[in-house]
């Protein structure tokens, strides 16, 4: 079901500002993998400069929240020093879940730009739709899709990597 309050971008056009910011939470994803964690990367911009960066990381940081949103809004209010993130934007290679959302409403963060959608448990209009919740006061605008075919082929190729990994017994390597 679409969600209306969701703007739909079908791709950035190369070189655009959008599709180069997503580029490098795409970069970040990459990080993600290197560690073995599920490729999502993260990004937040202010006055159009890079303020922070972020990739997804709960397993090798033994903690739940370590979602690349959180990494990248942590380091954000790191450096503005200031727990509320007004006028910045953040782009993630994978629609927000429920608490990365959340956790943006409470930074007043200005946008949030997500690449593929989560089925699973994406809180931008997948599974619930938590910016279109009228009665939860938010300053957040949303725009999903920028660059969505090249973050669901990272995950997709991520995860075709470790079922094969899976399968293939140890004492067989090589
Ligand atoms: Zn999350």
């Amino acid at each position: 079901m679409p969600d209306p309050t969701v703007q739909a971008v079908q791709e950035a056009p190369s070189g655009s500002a959008e599709g180069r910011y997503m580029g490098l939470a795409l970069a970040q994803a990459q990080l993600a993998w290197d560690r073995g964690e599920v490729p999502v990367g993260a990004v937040v911009v202010k006055d159009g400069e890079v303020i922070a960066t972020g990739f997804n990381q709960p397993i090798g940081s033994h903690d739940p929240t370590a979602h690349a949103e959180i990494v990248a809004l942590r380091a954000a209010a790191e450096k503005l020093g200031n727990y509320r993130l007004p006028g910045c934007e953040l782009y993630v290679t994978l629609e927000p879940c429920i608490m990365c959302s959340g956790a943006m409403m409470h930074a007043r963060l200005a946008r949030v730009v997500y690449a593929a959608l989560d089925p699973k448990t994406g809180a931008c209009g997948s599974v619930v739709s938590l910016f279109g919740e009228d009665r939860l006061n938010h300053h957040t605008e949303v725009v999903g899709g920028v660059m969505a075919e090249e973050a669901s082929a990272l995950l997709k190729a991520f995860f075709v990597e470790r079922r094969n990994a899976a399968r293939k017994p140890a004492a067989g390597r090589e």
